[in-house]
């Protein structure tokens, strides 16, 4: 193994407050209003249910794309699919409407909550049958009213209100970009409701903290150069975030805000996951590797090669199985991806040592990439079983992973927003913090 010197440059100053306008902005794209409804994916695709059913304690107004709304006053509608369409009928069989392939049944009610299944929405249902022949479910609502129900589910609701705001800023800059372009676009809605884009779980755990967060910061999203800036976040890191170049190799002309930051504030060794260790048999690793990768591997691994950036994160390895196939991975998303569950991050170093067989720590001191580490649960290689005999344990070769941070790295860490609003810092400090050079902007 070798830990070269190739230091990527950290150009980011920490903690200069940047943000220069708080006005209402002439952007120069597309740009969606505050009232605009964004339209959320609650289940789409192969996995979601060719049978739904939407309850309500004040009826419905039903409409379709041949019928305008209607009032029904029955406490649930159930749609189901078939191969020409959706029929949407009650309880008891009453048919009320069907829509054909490719149309929208559209479920309201304004004076009421809509539940599907056992979580309750604000805002419109939207069916229609997908690819897939099933029924994919749109919740569609003003943006703030879904990011009361994205908040409970990205901080912890006890989190300093500072940190609430910035959250918020960030999820709804998060959410008006993907209403003007996403990668969800050909499944019919803007934005999923799992982690893959924003999670979002509609009113369950809605607090007054996180929505009065939302209520506080309307409108207000982050820009750069007069468009909606990308806004990635994460769970932590350890003091440095990863560039968007060197993480996801993307231009870093046309993210200069998404640069390697430094926030001395945030305290990982505090933080679940923020300071982690993974011990594994040098003839165990492969089997952590994500299937991704597995499958273009046919040996156990015998050689990993990294260059491990001055702000923690590798993002350069080469990997070589007995086999003598090599993966060489450029970017520190594909480096986290590729060790599976061994890492939590991809600021990892990986020392080699020897444990006694079957055990998961350990028994020597370990020279690690990030310093010097005591193990603890020291032990020989001999012991004495129930029975009174001496027996000898072998050794095995390991690595061991240790690293700091959870989650890409890119863009916002969300503890360290937790600890500079701890520390007294704004939300427009902690923006400017993650995002240098943006702005605050607000929708019309
Ligand atoms: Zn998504």
């Amino acid at each position: 193994m070798r830990i070269s010197g190739l230091f990527a440059k950290i150009t980011a100053t920490a903690l200069v407050l940047t943000i220069s306008a708080f006005a209402f902005f002439a952007f120069s794209q597309e740009i969606p209003k505050s009232s605009d409804e964004i339209r959320v994916g609650i289940s789409y695709g192969a996995s979601s249910s060719d049978t739904v059913e939407i309850k309500s304690d004040c009826g419905f107004d039903i409409a379709s794309a041949q019928s305008d709304f209607q009032h029904y006053d029955v406490s649930s509608v159930i749609g189901k699919a078939s191969s020409s369409g959706i029929t949407l009928s009650t309880k008891l069989g009453g048919n009320i409407l069907s829509a054909a392939k490719g149309q929208e049944i559209i479920i309201s009610n304004e004076n009421a909550l809509l539940t599907v299944g056992n979580t309750s929405y604000r805002g419109k249902i939207i069916l229609f049958i997908n690819s897939s022949g099933k029924i994919t479910v749109v919740n569609k609502l003003p943006v703030d009213d879904y990011l009361k129900g994205v908040l409970p589910y990205e901080v912890f609701t006890s989190w300093p209100e500072e940190t609430l705001k910035a959250m918020a800023i960030v999820a709804r800059t998060y959410a008006v970009k993907a209403m003007i372009s996403s990668s969800h676009a050909s499944d019919g809605f803007d934005i999923c409701a799992s982690t893959h884009c924003q999670s979002y779980g509609g009113t369950a755990k809605e607090t007054e903290r996180t929505n009065n967060a939302v209520l506080e910061t309307s409108g207000c999203i982050i820009t750069y150069n007069n468009e909606v800036a990308t806004t990635p976040y994460f769970s932590s890191a350890g003091y440095y975030t990863e560039s968007v170049s060197s993480g996801w190799g993307s231009s870093a002309e046309l993210f200069p805000y998404l640069t390697s930051v430094y926030n001395p504030y945030e305290d990982y060794r505090r933080i679940t996951n923020g300071k982690w260790e993974n011990v594994v048999s040098k003839n165990d690793v492969i089997n952590h590797v994500s299937s991704f990768y597995r499958e273009k591997l046919s040996g156990n691994i015998t050689d990993i090669s990294y260059e491990r950036q001055e702000n923690g994160y590798i993002n350069s390895a080469s990997i070589t199985d007995s086999s003598g196939k090599t993966i060489k991975l450029n970017t520190s998303s594909s480096v986290r991806s590729f060790f599976g569950d061994l890492v939590k991050s991809a600021n990892f170093g990986i020392a080699e040592t020897y444990v006694p067989s079957g055990r998961s720590t350990p028994a020597v001191t370990v020279i690690s990439a990030n310093g010097t580490y005591e193990m603890t649960n020291i032990g020989g290689y001999d012991y004495i079983d129930s029975e009174g005999q001496k027996k000898c344990l072998g050794v095995e070769s390991v690595y061991v992973f240790d690293g700091k941070g959870s989650g890409h790295g890119i863009g916002l860490s969300q503890y360290g927003a937790k600890y500079m609003a701890d520390a007294g810092f704004s939300y427009e400090e902690i923006i400017s913090t993650y995002f240098p050079g943006t702005e605050l902007s607000y929708l019309e």
